[in-house]
């Protein structure tokens, strides 16, 4: 899960770390009330769950009100990487003298933590680390062992930081760790981590991702309801159904993943394109039916639909009769292709024969059910 800036920085201030004041908007009115509160100059940013902001113009730094009015108008609705923007985060501006990279990410590979620190931080991160990577210097900690403040002294040392952001980069750096780690986070990363001209180790950006499989021991709610999900995954999900959307136009059911992949797969051979992956697992009953039915009929994308069950512990006249079950339950716009094997195929396929028609049709291999779905797509 992405969470937006302005949710990293609540996130890492739980964690004791130095963020700027700053308020979340969503209309231009709102952003200037709220520069009003905090008083100016300030900056007025774009929240969306992409990075590249301040290049595309969605981070401007704002003197006056007026300013503030100028720039939340511009920003409002701004196409940045295809993410549209609606909502603001309107923070105090800070005082620069130094931007630096910090970072926590899991490294598969070494099956370790893997932290990143330059002192060459700032919007030009990515040339630094295709140009000159030995200025990003990285240590892995074992999670076993945890990060001594020690290692982290170490660390900071060999980044070459000015001397005067030592102690503060030290703090944080430490409690990013402590963020990252009992956060249950994938990625915690701060760019710029700045050095004002006072000698202050501040925050000025947040990307954190947050591993959805450790949700139950947190508190997401709040972040949850900022997450941009697919309307159709949202529904799948909502219906308990494992579905991911796709841009394709022929509708995808199947049984077990792995079918369900080889499906997406066989259509691309056969020159179609999958609208959706969806895994209806060990039940094809009518309900379950019904539901994927549901979710694929309502995407306008969906020409054809195809479905594929290879029966396993579920036998073949139960996803037949699911079929035609689900089929009184739901109104289908769109032509069906079933391709059923397995146990009890034949029985299957028999219950199946006498209500074929142009809407619904059956194709003995998974090959040439592919075929006439992705005709009947086009
Ligand atoms: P990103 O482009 O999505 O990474 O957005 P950032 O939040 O990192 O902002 C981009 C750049 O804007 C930073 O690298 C800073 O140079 C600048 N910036 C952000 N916040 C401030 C601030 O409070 N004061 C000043 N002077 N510059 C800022
Ligand atoms: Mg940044």
């Amino acid at each position: 899960m992405d969470l937006f800036e302005y949710q990293g920085k609540q996130f890492f201030a739980q964690y004791g770390m130095p963020v700027s004041p700053g308020e979340a908007v969503q209309t231009v009115d709102d952003a200037v009330a709220a520069a009003e509160r905090l008083g100016t100059p300030v900056m007025v940013k774009a929240q969306v769950h992409t990075g590249g902001r301040g290049k595309a113009g969605g981070v401007k730094f704002a003197a006056t009100i007026d300013d503030v009015r100028e720039h939340a108008t511009n920003i409002l609705g701004l196409n940045i990487n295809d993410h549209i923007v609606e909502n603001l985060w309107i923070e105090v501006a800070s005082d620069i003298a130094e931007e630096y990279y910090a970072s926590f990410t899991l490294d598969r590979g070494a099956k370790k933590h893997l932290g990143m620190l330059s002192a060459e931080g700032g919007v030009e991160i990515e040339t630094v680390a295709e140009e000159t990577p030995d200025k990003i210097s990285k240590i892995w900690v074992d999670p076993v062992d945890g990060l001594t403040e020690e290692v982290c002294r170490e660390w900071v040392a060999k980044a070459n930081l000015n001397p005067d952001a030592t102690e503060g980069s030290v703090d944080i750096l430490m409690k990013l760790y402590t963020a990252y780690t009992e956060g249950d986070a994938d990625l915690c990363e701060i760019n710029p981590l700045i050095l004002t001209p006072e000698g202050k180790v501040h925050v000025l950006d947040a990307k954190v991702t947050l591993d959805g499989n450790a949700d139950f021991r947190h508190e997401l709610d709040a972040y949850d309801a900022t997450q941009k999900r697919d309307e159709r995954e949202a529904a799948a999900h909502a219906k308990g159904l494992q579905y991911v959307g796709l841009d394709g136009s022929v509708g995808v059911i199947a049984n077990g993943a792995g079918l369900a992949m080889s499906t997406l797969d066989v259509i691309n051979q056969v020159g179609g394109s999958p609208a959706n992956f969806l895994d209806i697992g060990g039940g094809a009953n009518a309900d379950v039916m019904s539901g994927a039915l549901e979710v694929i009929n309502d995407d306008p994308n969906v020409k054809s639909i195809f479905i594929n069950i290879f029966g396993g512990i579920t036998r073949g006249e139960e996803v037949a009769n699911g079929i035609l079950e689900a089929m009184k339950r739901v109104t289908i716009d769109s032509p069906i292709v079933i391709r059923l094997d397995g146990t009890n195929a034949e029985e299957g396929r028999a219950i199946l024969a006498p209500e074929l028609n142009d809407m619904l049709r059956m194709e003995t291999t998974m090959l040439e059910a592919a075929q006439v779905a992705s005709d009947l797509a086009k």
